[in-house]
């Protein structure tokens, strides 16, 4: 049991001893920034309590699936009436349905969906699915995309492995890593030249609806359309990875942003608005003289995590029934799990995304707007040369001249002066915000964070922008 008296070294020394790393998710350990992990107890709304009682603004929010903040008192109650009813019954419920019914109405490409307990499943069944289906083997990801754990998945891959600047994993069998082919995002030709190579080999394409695990890259406009449009044309399928932007950026992920004909389905705010999506530059911002691109497109498959689950584990697949039904029992691809569709988890999920309506979206595409504003006129106060990257209401920080411009791929997020990053977040830290401790990842608001939260956030930004000009 933790007392307020114990230190989060000591929890951390005592967790080194009996779990690798002292962590069970490597970015965790606080590796790029240095320092002690805190070690969290409880979350209420925009904040953390750690186990030294200390309270931070929290601009982590469970990496993704707080968007009504943590702990919501109706999320809590449905989840307490679910348990008291059965953890879990491996047997179906009517509540999963309510969920896959949920997503359908809200993202059109998604005819029919399975459920599973993590980001990782879902896109490792979407690869199996979409190769049963076309009957091939090769699969084509982007650098610095991340799309979970699984083996032929980590080839130059974001998230952690951009933290730690590993080009892939040990472990994973040369065989199956020659699957993948990765190419530069946001780059049409590349993308050209491999289908004109292997065409005829490939399964799929798989790519984050828009990229946030290398920092938050957003697709040029158009470009996801292309790419689907050029997939097609070679029989390979797309998989839309919305594990981390699925019903975070709006009430219909990013599909809904750049294809939703509805107006319902868009946030409301200026950063995500089409129209200026349309005319977006490589950070994902307007620029008012260019030329429409229609941006809307068809993904085949779709994955979903973090916001379908509540900050529960469920995750989801979903697309075209044709393809969907290949899955068993119906079809020959294998997929099960014994915790799939976990009824107090997906409890979880449904209530988080029914309390999600239009206010929460507004509110949080206004919570990133101060923030990311306030954030980028204290680094320049300080001199301190700099890009803010928008996908919706995501975004992340470029440090340095060279990237001040903004970045379209990963050669030109890493490109940037990341060890300004460190200082920076040890002095919000210190002040009681808690940031995602790698430059490498996207930041997160909630529509809990109230004007006392935001205040908070920005009076301790001017030491933590003098302190990442002088590093
Ligand atoms: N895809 C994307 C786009 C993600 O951001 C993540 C997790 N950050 C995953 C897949 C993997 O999800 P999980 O960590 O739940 O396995």
């Amino acid at each position: 049991m933790t007392t307020a008296t114990t230190t989060n070294a000591d929890l951390f020394a005592r967790a080194q001893a009996a779990i690798p790393g002292g962590v069970n998710s490597p970015v965790r350990a606080f590796r790029s920034v240095g320092g002690t992990p805190r070690f969290l107890v409880s979350a209420r709304g925009p904040y953390v309590t750690d186990a030294e009682g200390r309270e931070y603004v929290d601009l982590v929010a469970g990496w993704g699936p707080a968007i009504l903040g943590h702990a919501h008192p109706e999320v809590i109650a449905a989840v307490q009436d679910a348990a008291a009813r059965g953890l879990s019954f491996g047997a179906s419920t009517p509540v999963e349905t309510e969920l896959a019914e949920l997503i359908e109405q809200r993202v059109a490409p998604v005819e029919k969906l399975r459920l599973v307990s993590t980001g990782t499943e879902a896109t490792m069944s979407a690869i199996r699915l979409a190769r049963g289906f076309t009957g091939r083997d090769l699969l084509v990801k982007f650098a610095g995309h991340y799309h979970g754990h699984s083996d032929g998945l980590l080839a130059e891959a974001g998230s952690g492995l951009a933290t730690f600047a590993l080009p892939g994993s040990a472990g994973v069998p040369a065989a199956v890593a020659a699957l993948t082919l990765v190419v530069p995002y946001n780059d049409l030709d590349a993308l050209r030249a491999v289908f004109a190579e292997h065409g005829d080999r490939i399964a799929a394409v798989i790519t984050e609806a828009a990229a946030a695990n290398m920092g938050v890259v957003p697709p040029l406009p158009g470009f996801n359309r292309a790419l689907v449009e050029l997939a097609h044309a070679h029989g390979a399928l797309v998989i839309s990875d919305e594990v981390l932007t699925g019903f975070r950026v709006s009430k219909a992920g990013w599909w809904g942003l750049e294809s939703a004909a509805g107006a319902d389905a868009r946030a409301t705010s200026a950063p995500s608005a089409p129209g200026e999506w349309a005319h977006s530059t490589p950070n994902g911002r307007s620029d008012a003289g260019g030329e429409h691109v229609d941006t809307a497109y068809t993904p085949d498959l779709v994955t979903f995590g973090k916001v379908v689950g509540g900050g529960m584990p469920v995750a989801a697949l979903g697309g075209r029934a044709e393809i969907m039904e290949r899955l068993a029992p119906l079809g020959p691809v294998y997929q099960a799990g014994t915790l799939s569709g976990n009824p107090v988890a997906v409890t979880a999920g449904v209530t988080t995304l029914r309390l999600a309506d239009d206010a929460v979206y507004a509110r949080l595409d206004e919570v990133s707007e101060t923030i990311s504003q306030a954030v980028s006129s204290a680094l320049s106060a300080e001199g301190v040369p700099h890009a803010v990257q928008y996908a919706g209401n995501l975004f992340s920080f470029l440090f340095g001249e060279s990237v001040s411009s903004g970045a379209r791929d990963y050669a030109g997020v890493l490109a940037q002066e990341s060890w300004r990053y460190a200082p920076f977040f040890h002095a919000m830290l210190d002040a009681g915000v808690s940031l995602p401790p790698s430059v490498f990842e996207a930041w997160f608001v909630t529509a809990a964070h109230d004007d006392e939260a935001v205040s908070r956030i920005l009076g301790a930004l001017p030491a933590a922008a003098r302190a990442a000009a002088s590093a």
